[in-house]
């Protein structure tokens, strides 16, 4: 808790670089089939967050929502050329207004699934409160957007049998948010993993805790699957969660270093940066790097202080 509140206060100054910023932004949509009636939306025009969309025999599943009404309603005209079922619910993976801000164009649905904290960071002043931080990062379109909470919630797992399909919703630690869900089809090794993983990009970690991420991967990387749907970034497979796993790892431990050297932050940023750069080169949003390092830095610090 310490760490969260501290945490948002270094970190708000840069959180709009860090999330509204990439090279997706010039990106168009496009309409991935990961498998028979299962697709994911990748990139965008705004900001590059996944919606993947499950046609059922019921009808579809959406999973999360995009920044605002405008691309979810373009995620709607592409379900439409896919099926003319109901839309029967959405799960959200995460609060982040760039996976929920669509809500709205769903609510029909009566059912917007998430974790409990979900709701909690969604729901009245809190919602606001985020929207508004975002707006004032000069994201387009959101002055339409009304924040719609999810209205059914889960703390540990829940697991959703519809029309044919079984969706396990799991929530194995916090990690990039106190909230994470990922969505697991079994029996088609399938993984839908929020923004627990990023695909050759420097995750956003605003909200994150360290350990409690390298664990939820940890904990996906042990399930039996072989097809991954990331947050950000393109569809893959269990190297996609091993390359963001060994990130998180190779974060933890340079800043672990320099702390233990007793370096401050910008000794720790100055060190660390040139080897993450170095790593990474071939992935997106270095720029993220350095607030990546303070977070670390932060969450280290205090546990080390307790
Ligand atoms: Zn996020």
């Amino acid at each position: 808790m310490i760490i969260n509140k501290i945490g948002r206060v270094l970190l708000a100054g840069v959180f709009c670089v860090l999330i509204f910023a990439g090279p997706a932004w010039a990106e168009g949509m496009k309409t991935v089939r990961v498998l028979e009636n299962i697709y994911t939306i990748v990139h965008g025009e705004g900001i590059d967050s996944n919606t993947t969309f499950i046609i059922t025999e019921e009808g579809v599943v959406v999973i999360d929502t995009r920044v605002n009404t405008a691309e979810a309603e373009k995620v709607l005209e592409i379900i439409r050329e896919h099926t003319d079922k109901p839309i029967i619910c959405v799960i959200n993976t995460h609060y982040h207004g760039d996976h929920t801000f669509g809500n709205q164009l769903f609510r029909d649905t009566h059912s917007i699934i998430a974790h409990e904290n979900v709701r909690k960071a969604l729901v009245g002043p809190a919602g606001q409160a985020h929207l508004e931080k975002v707006k004032s990062f000069g994201v387009s379109g959101l002055d339409a957007v009304k924040v719609v909470p999810p209205n059914v919630i889960y703390r540990d797992r829940m697991e959703l049998f519809l029309g044919g399909y079984h969706l396990m919703l799991m929530h194995p630690a916090g990690g990039h948010t106190d909230g994470d869900t990922y969505v697991y089809l079994k029996e088609l090794r399938l993984v839908i993993a929020g923004d627990l993983v990023f695909n050759k990009k420097i995750p956003y970690m605003g909200d994150a805790y360290l350990d409690e991420w390298i664990k939820a991967l940890q904990f996906i990387e042990d399930i039996d699957n072989e097809i991954v749907v990331p947050g950000h970034g393109d569809v893959g497979g269990k190297p996609v969660i091993i390359a963001m796993k060994h990130y998180l790892m190779s974060l933890r431990s340079l800043v672990q270093d320099q702390l233990s050297s007793g370096k401050s932050l910008k000794e720790t940023q100055d060190a660390v940066r040139p080897i993450l750069e170095e790593k990474y080169k071939d992935w997106a949003n270095l720029k993220w790097i350095d607030a990546n390092i303070q977070r670390a830095y932060l969450e280290y610090s205090l546990k080390n202080k307790s």
